[in-house]
Parts: structure tokens; C-alpha cells; sequence
């Protein structure tokens, strides 16, 4: 048997001729830039973000370049953010000029830990940006209470977590503003690159929307330099047709979830932990293993998907060791980096696919 990691053919055959159709609105009209599907598309994920704004941007990536740099952070500015995270969180806040700096994780959840950030605010802090890992929202309430103190911004990375929730709330809905990717392996993924920032903040949102065209406004006259961070009418099409399946996807997930959860119970295998103030939408299902790197091995060569969410945290890239944060100051995210490995979880897999892999696990580690 087969398993991957996803396989997005299973679910694009379901869609297929609606994604078409709506690929030939973009070419009939030749709205090939802006126009009425992103709009249209900006106005669904607010509403399904219980956001006010929204403004397509051209990838999660581009989506956290375009707060910072709406929320004026830059040269000279520090951001606090955790270290366990895919690159684009920390590469985005240097890429601005502005300083990163690495906060622990809470072991249970993976998320930053908040009980860890006021020690890190100094005179030059400016923005939090936590990350909401596999589909589970970091812990806002103290977050945005300790910004609120010092009057901190709050990006949240909701790259992995498009309409998770947390007491209720919707990733995006709490923090200053909301970044979102849609890379093909997100829950809501595009079939190519984009993104999107959702905010309630009007004025925040206007700076958003000039920024990401060269920060125009009115054309050709230019206050603020911004980028061509534009997000593409094909792209909002194929997003419009995906975007009513998002719950009952991100249900399958779950679904699977709690089957690996049973099947694991009582194993040497520790299965995700969510927690009660939250509804994951399991954008990866990861758990930690003894003899990680084995188990990696032997599933690969058993023909199961599996990767590593992330092998090196970024306080430990070579690219960022000049900001002095060694092996050490995040003890949490650096050992989960040894221990975590993702397996499949999204929601065509079937019974026996998750039966194969569960046992492939537990008959290599009795
Ligand atoms: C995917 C991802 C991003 C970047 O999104 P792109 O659309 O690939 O630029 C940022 N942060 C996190 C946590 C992600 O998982």
C-alpha cells in the first residue's frame, strides 16, 4: 500500500469542472489583475475570518511582509516570535530590516509559550507575531494582554491555521492582523502561490491595501514605498471553489486525527494534545517518537509520506546565528526539533491507509 503525505489529484477530481469554469470567468473577462473574483474572495475569507477587511496578497510570505511593513516595523524595531516555525515567520520580519527575536515553545502545543515574552520586551519591541502550528491557534488571550501592556502589535502567522479557532475567536480575528498562505499543502491551499491578511482595524487595512501595489495612492503618487504583493484573479477563482469545502475538509482532518489518537493510545507514540479553548484544523497531525530519525526512514521506505516540521529551529539557522541566540535559549523548540514527525492526515485517507501506517510505526518501535 501507498500512503502520501497529501495528495491533493484526490480531492482536486471532485472539483474539477467548478475550478475550470471559474479559471475560463478570469480568461473570458481578461480581469487577469484585481478585479471582481479577488474582491469577491477577499469579502468570504473576512466573513468566514469574523474580520471586518481582508486583502489578497501574493503569498503567506508577502502577507507578513506587507503588515510589518503597513504597521511601519523595520530598522531598528524587534519582533517577538517563535523559533519553531517555518523560515518564512522570521525571514519575513528580517527581510523588513527589523530585529527577530526567538522565544521558547510550549512543549505540549508547540506554540510560543507566553508566559516566556515579557522578559523579551525591551524599549525596541514593537510587534508579537506568533505562529499557529499545525492548525492549533497559540494561546491569544495572554498574548494580546501583555501587547495590550505595551502597546505591542500582534501579526498572527496563520498560515497553517485559516479558520482554526480558539475560545471561539478565528485565527485572525484577535491580533492587529491575520496573515494567511495559500500554498498548495495549506488547508486552504491555491493551485499556486497566495495569500491573504485579514484585520478589523480600518486604518491598518488601508495601509494593506495601498502597500501592496507599490503603495499607490492615487496612481502614480506614491507616500509610502510599498511592493507588487498582488494576489492573482486565477488564484481567487480556484480559492472561491475551495473555500465552501473548507470546513467539511478540515472536519475530515480531525476526523483522522482522532482515529490515529485512538489507535496510538497507550503507545510509546505521543499524539498531538489540543487544547480545550481549541478547535485545530490539523493542517499537519504530528507526533513525537523515540528514534525519530529511524521511523522517518523505515515509513519512507514502506512507501508512507512523512516530513519533519522543522528539523532546526531559526535561532539555530546559519543565517541568523549573528543575532546571538545559540543552541540553548530555546530548549523546548530544540528538542521537539529531534523528536516531531508529521504523518498523512488529510481527509480522503481511509481506515486501512491510517491502519497501515499506525502499525508500520508501532511493529518498527516494538
Ligand atoms: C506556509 C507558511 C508561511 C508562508 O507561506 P507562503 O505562502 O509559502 O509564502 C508562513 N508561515 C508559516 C507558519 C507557514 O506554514
Amino acid at each position: 500500500m501507498q500512503v502520501p503525505l497529501l495528495d491533493l489529484k484526490s480531492q482536486y477530481a471532485t472539483i474539477k469542472d467548478e475550478v475550470l469554469e471559474k479559471i475560463n470567468e478570469v480568461l473570458d473577462t481578461q480581469r487577469c489583475i484585481g478585479g471582481p473574483m479577488v474582491e469577491e474572495l477577499e469579502a468570504a475569507v473576512a466573513k468566514a475570518c469574523n474580520c471586518k477587511y481582508a486583502v489578497g496578497v501574493s503569498s503567506g510570505t508577502d502577507a507578513l511582509i506587507n503588515s510589518l511593513m503597513s504597521l511601519g516595523i523595520g530598522e531598528g524595531d524587534e519582533v517577538i516570535t517563535t523559533p519553531f516555525t517555518f523560515f518564512a515567520t522570521t525571514g519575513s520580519i528580517a527581510r523588513v530590516g527589523a530585529k527577530p527575536v526567538f522565544v521558547d515553545i510550549d512543549p505540549v502545543s508547540y506554540n510560543i509559550n507566553p508566559a516566556l515574552i515579557e522578559a523579551a520586551i525591551t524599549k525596541n519591541t514593537k510587534a508579537i507575531m506568533p505562529v499557529h502550528l499545525y492548525g492549533q491557534m497559540a494561546e491569544m488571550d495572554p498574548i494580546m494582554q501583555i501587547a495590550g501592556q505595551s502597546s505591542l502589535a500582534v501579526i498572527e502567522d496563520a498560515a497553517q491555521a485559516i479558520s482554526a479557532a480558539y475560545k471561539g475567536k478565528k485565527a485572525g480575528q484577535m491580533g492587529t492582523c491575520g496573515c494567511f498562505s495559500f500554498f498548495p499543502s495549506k488547508n486552504l491551499g491555491g493551485i499556486g502561490d497566495g495569500g491573504m491578511v485579514v484585520t478589523n482595524d480600518e486604518e491598518l487595512y488601508h495601509q494593506l491595501f495601498i502597500m501592496r501595489n507599490h503603495g499607490m495612492e492615487p496612481k502614480y503618487y506614491h507616500k509610502t514605498i510599498g511592493g507588487n504583493f498582488r494576489l492573482d484573479p486565477i488564484q481567487a477563482a480556484a480559492l472561491l471553489v475551495k473555500l465552501p469545502h473548507l470546513d467539511n475538509w478540515s472536519e475530515g482532518r480531525r476526523k483522522n486525527a482522532s482515529y490515529y489518537n485512538k489507535k496510538f493510545k497507550d503507545t510509546v507514540v505521543q499524539t498531538p494534545v489540543i487544547s480545550e479553548d481549541c478547535v485545530s484544523i490539523y493542517n499537519q497531525y504530528v507526533i513525537r517518537v523515540p528514534r525519530r530519525d529511524e521511523v522517518v526512514k523505515h515509513l519512507q521506505a514502506s512507501n508512507i509520506g512523512c516530513d519533519i516540521y522543522y528539523p532546526v529551529p531559526m535561532h539555530l539557522q546559519e543565517c541568523f546565528a549573528h543575532l546571538g541566540q545559540g543552541a540553548g535559549t530555546c530548549p523546548e523548540a530544540e528538542k521537539a526539533a529531534t523528536e516531531v514527525m508529521a504523518l498523512p492526515v488529510y481527509p480522503e485517507l481511509t481506515d486501512p491507509m491510517q491502519d497501515f501506517v499506525v502499525e508500520t510505526i508501532l511493529g518498527f518501535l516494538s
